[in-house]
Order: structure tokens, then C-alpha cells, then sequence
């Protein structure tokens, strides 16, 4: 048992984005470290120089402070455990591959990309569970390796997993877990590139940079048993493991790219806020016990624990990041959506209109239960910011009448005889001239909500015509009868 302070790593491979599962790697491990007053590690897991994306790393490390995951020890950072990008570390690989070859628990393997093609073959031939490599290099000589190494043939490093026994492992999630040897393949650890596999550098930097718990998603659990064999061969202590549960589609298929969003880059350029996505995420998989489900994620980390992470997949359900992104937009403050509203102003084609502070308050404060998304104070009620060109046709074929120019007309002077009208100004005059006319309220509402706004739905007739104000209103009204009727 690993008692002192926690220290967890996040160890992405650098695709080029952060896919939503690895925020929520991130996440957990971020949420345990600070829970425990731990250590949060950023660990670049760039070995595979075929997958190398250009500005990948920038991209993940924006993507995780974005999210308000700051690590404290990594690439930009720094740290006593250095370097954290595996690409800078290779000799360290190199001297651990060579102490495992010294104890014989790793081989040189010469054997061509030929022959191992057929090897597979054969084994898929005989429809064995999975194909192996079959030790034959294992065999070789001392004699004959050693000329083999003079004389260059290429060559990688394997880890030799002896056959015929059990390997065992706990794991906070999935518990006890067992994998018999004879269906763990001899694992390269050294390419012949001379890069290291992920296996060998995976372990080997967990065991310097002093990792005491590795919490992954579920889709490494069967790397787990090489790596307790390579642990054990080096005589190291094994850090504590936690496999997190896969996250799946509605249909229950594995999350993919085809049916959706899987980058938290393009949930941000959504408009999706970051506390949302956070909060979301943090409930894939785990949940306090209760049915709470709006959490910030200082809340979250006095509540996370791995004891309470399922096993089970969990599905990624879009509507409800939706819904949690209208509950957190909602408990924004007014001043922060103030800033929030500017800046997607400044993307919209009214971005060379000046609005004061004040305007841009009262929608917030008028539309803040109607919108899911900082953009829809603008998307869903444009006529806050230009006059309507459009009036909806449905509405005009139900509420214009030969009389309603007469009555928008009354209500015009109504309207423009008041002095700097409230909110209840507007309702007051609205009432008079129902009475005057002798026709219902409703029957002035809807067509002054549609000249004012060109639609038939909307936040409170009286909180609209108070934002938009008396002289707008009026010229509106002039407008919307000159193009209706
Ligand atoms: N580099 C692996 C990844 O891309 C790390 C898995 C692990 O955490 O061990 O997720």
C-alpha cells in the first residue's frame, strides 16, 4: 500500500486534439491529486514519430487550461521529475531495456517483418485465440546474437513473458483482475527504430517521476498485466491502478468521431461552457452517491473518489451536457455574461454596433431563462439588435386583420404621448386602449409582439417594449404596418 501524497499523471498521446475521454482522464486525475493535496503530473507520450502532429502539444496543453486543469509538473512547466516529454528521454529507455536484457527478462529479436507476417498467418490459420510471437529468438546464442548485433541486422527488444502462470493485479474499479501469461504476447519495448514502445516508457517514467496511482481509461487494461510483469522484472514497486469505464454512443457503441463531437476543442467553439463540459464530464463514470448532478469543480473535488467510479460504461449524452450548460449559464452572474455576450458580438455581423452596458443587461436579464448558449442571447432574439426585416408568416395570417392597422395605430399615439415609460407605462396605455377600442388584449398583443420583434414568441411583451424603448418601438410599429399591410 501506497501511503505517502498522491501523484497522478495525465499521459496523453499527442494527436492533435483533446478527445472528450481524455479531458476526463485528465479530469479525474486532477480531481483525485487536489482531493488528496497531491501531485498533478502532464506527461507527453510522443513516441510514435509516425503519429507526430504538428503543434499537437500547444493544442492539448490550451485545450487543458481552458478547462481549468493546470497541472504542476509538465512540459511548460517544469518539475524535479524532467524532462516530460518521452521523445527527450530515450537514453533512460535505453539503459532500462539493456538491464532488463542483462537479467533476462528482455531478448533481442532479429526476426524479419516477413517472417512475423507469416507467423501470423499461420496462428490465424490455426485459429489461435491471438497471435504470438514465438520466442525463437529467445533461443539464439550468446555467440549469435552477439553477431548479429556487429553486424547490424535490424532489430527490436522484447519482453520475455514466461509462460504457464497467472498474473495477477488489483485495481480500485474493476478490483481483482487476472490474465494467464500464455495469452500475453511477448511485447516489443524497443522498436527498431530504437524508440521505445509505450509499454517500456509508460512504466519506466511512472516508476522516476515517483507515480503512485495510474488512473487510465479501461481500453488500457490489457496492457496492465505487461506492465506488472515489467514492474516485477525490475523489482519496482507497482503504483496502484484505476481503470475508468468506457464511454459509449446512445447505442451503447463505443464513443466514436462518426456519430458525434469526441474533441473538447470543437465543444468550446460550440459555445459550450467550460464548467458545463467539466461537469459533464466528471459525471461519466462516477457520481457522490445522491442524485446531484450540478456541481463546479471546486465542488467536485471535495466530493471525487475512485471508490465511487463504476464500472459499467457510461453513455455520453448530449442532451444533458445541453441542460447542464443552461444550468450553468443561468448561475452566471450578469456581469460575466455581460463579457460572455461582447465577445460573441464581437463574431456576429452587429459586431461595428455599439450597445451600452445597460442595453445588453436587460436581455441578458430578459432572455437568461429562455437561451442554453451564450450565442442565443443574440441568435434567438436578433431584434434586440436590428430592426425586423422579416415578420413571421404564420403569425401575420393569424393575427393581422383588415383592423389591425387602426388599432397598432391607436396604440402608436398611445405610446408616444408617454414621458420616459416603464415597463408598467406600457402595460397602463396597452389597457387604455383596449378599453377604448373594446377589443381584448390578446388581440392587440400578438400583432405588436410581431411588428416589434417579426416573431410570434418571445421574453414578456412589456419587458420588450421597455428594452427596446418608446421611440423604437414606435418607429417599428411605423415600419412593420407600411410592410405587412
Ligand atoms: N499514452 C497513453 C494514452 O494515449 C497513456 C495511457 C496511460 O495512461 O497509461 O492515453
Amino acid at each position: 500500500m501506497i501511503n505517502e501524497t498522491p501523484r497522478v499523471r495525465f499521459a496523453p498521446s499527442p494527436t492533435g486534439y483533446l478527445h472528450v475521454g481524455g479531458l476526463r482522464t485528465a479530469l479525474y486525475n486532477y480531481l483525485f491529486a487536489k482531493r488528496n493535496n497531491g501531485t498533478f503530473v502532464l506527461r507527453i507520450e510522443d513516441t510514435d514519430r509516425n503519429r507526430f502532429v504538428e503543434g499537437a502539444v500547444e493544442n492539448l496543453i490550451k485545450a487543458l487550461k481552458w478547462a481549468g486543469l493546470y497541472f504542476d509538473e509538465g512540459p511548460e512547466t517544469g518539475g524535479d521529475f524532467g524532462p516530460y516529454m518521452q521523445s527527450q528521454r530515450l537514453d533512460i529507455y535505453k539503459k532500462y531495456a539493456d538491464e532488463l536484457i542483462e537479467k533476462g527478462k528482455a531478448y533481442y529479436c532479429f526476426c524479419t517483418p516477413e517472417r512475423l507476417k507469416a507467423l501470423k498467418e499461420e496462428q490465424e490459420k490455426q485459429k489461435l485465440p491471438q497471435a504470438k510471437y514465438d520466442k525463437l529468438c529467445l533461443h539464439l546464442t550468446k555467440k549469435e546474437v552477439e553477431n548479429k548485433l556487429a553486424s547490424g541486422t535490424p532489430k527490436v527488444v522484447r519482453l520475455n513473458v514466461e509462460e504457464n502462470h497467472t498474473i495477477k493485479f488489483d485495481d480500485i474499479i474493476r478490483e481483482h483482475v487476472e490474465f494467464e501469461s500464455n495469452n500475453v504476447d511477448d511485447q516489443v519495448l524497443i522498436k527498431s527504430d530504437g524508440y521505445p514502445t509505450y509499454h517500456l516508457a509508460n512504466v519506466v517514467d511512472d516508476h522516476l517521476m515517483k507515480i503512485t496511482h495510474v488512473i487510465r481509461g479501461e481500453e488500457w487494461l490489457s496492457s496492465t498485466p505487461k506492465h506488472v510483469l515489467l514492474y516485477d522484472a525490475f523489482d519496482w514497486e507497482r503504483p496502484i491502478f484505476a481503470h475508468l469505464p468506457l464511454l459509449l454512443n446512445p447505442d451503447r457503441s463505443k464513443l466514436s468521431k462518426r456519430q458525434g463531437d469526441v474533441a473538447v476543442e470543437d465543444y468550446r467553439d460550440k459555445g459550450f461552457l467550460k464548467d458545463a463540459l467539466v461537469n459533464f464530464v466528471a459525471l461519466l463514470g462516477w457520481n457522490a452517491g445522491d442524485d446531484r448532478e450540478f456541481y463546479y469543480i471546486d465542488e467536485l473535488i471535495k466530493s471525487f473518489s475512485l471508490e465511487r467510479v463504476n464500472k459499467a460504461g457510461a453513455v455520453f449524452d448530449l442532451q444533458k451536457l445541453n441542460w447542464l450548460n443552461a444550468e450553468h449559464l443561468r448561475k452566471k452572474s450578469s456581469s460575466e455574461l455581460l463579457a460572455d455576450l461582447r465577445i460573441e458580438i464581437q463574431k456576429s455581423k452587429f459586431k461595428s454596433q455599439n450597445f451600452s452596458d445597460d442595453y445588453l443587461s436587460q436581455i441578458i436579464d430578459t432572455m437568461k431563462e429562455r437561451v442554453s448558449f451564450v450565442k442565443e442571447f443574440i441568435d434567438t432574439c436578433t431584434y434586440f439588435y436590428e430592426v425586423p426585416s422579416e415578420y413571421e408568416q404564420k403569425s401575420v395570417e393569424k393575427n393581422w386583420n383588415p383592423e389591425t392597422p387602426e388599432h397598432l395605430n391607436k396604440l402608436k399615439e398611445e405610446f408616444a404621448s408617454l414621458n420616459n415609460p416603464t415597463k408598467e407605462d406600457f402595460e397602463t396605455a396597452l389597457s387604455k386602449v383596449s378599453e377604448e377600442l373594446n377589443v381584448g388584449k390578446g388581440k392587440l398583443i400578438h400583432p405588436l409582439r410581431l411588428t416589434v420583434s417579426g416573431q410570434s414568441t418571445g421574453p414578456g411583451m412589456f419587458d420588450l417594449l421597455f428594452i427596446l424603448g418608446k421611440d423604437e418601438v414606435v418607429k417599428r410599429i411605423e415600419a412593420a404596418i407600411k410592410h405587412i399591410n
